[in-house]
């Protein structure tokens, strides 16, 4: 897959400003923040989209909602909503799997 920013910020060659990480995961806030609370949590290894994990990811994957919630609770939020776009028609920017983290106000349903 062709590398991206999240690859980089992954592998600590590029600036983020993290708030978690361990050995799977990291995370850190949007550059552009759409909510008071705007964190991303991606897994160190490059997945480009939701739609590309395997039967091998199934214990990454529930890691990085689990990850989700460590931000939630270090952020203070007791509410909050977790996106994940899978492809361009879905909102998808960075081809490297992310879960947006979004909190610190009242949200809408349906999304847009
Ligand atoms: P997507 O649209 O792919 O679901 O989300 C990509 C998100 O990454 C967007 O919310 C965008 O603001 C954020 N983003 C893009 N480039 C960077 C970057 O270099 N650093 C950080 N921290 N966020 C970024």
């Amino acid at each position: 897959m062709a590398d991206t920013i999240f690859g980089k910020i992954a592998r600590g060659e590029a600036e983020a400003d993290r708030i978690y990480e361990d050995d799977r995961a990291v995370a850190f806030r949007d550059l552009h923040p759409q909510a008071p609370t705007h964190v991303l949590v991606i897994p160190r290894k490059p997945i480009p989209r939701l739609s590309d994990a395997s039967e091998d990811d199934e214990s990454l994957l529930g890691h990085l909602l689990l990850v989700a919630n460590k931000v939630a609770k270090h952020e203070g939020l007791s509410d909050y909503r977790i996106i994940v776009n899978s492809g361009e028609g879905a909102g998808q920017t960075v081809f490297h799997l992310h879960l947006h983290v979004l909190g610190g106000r009242s949200m809408r349903w349906p999304p847009g």
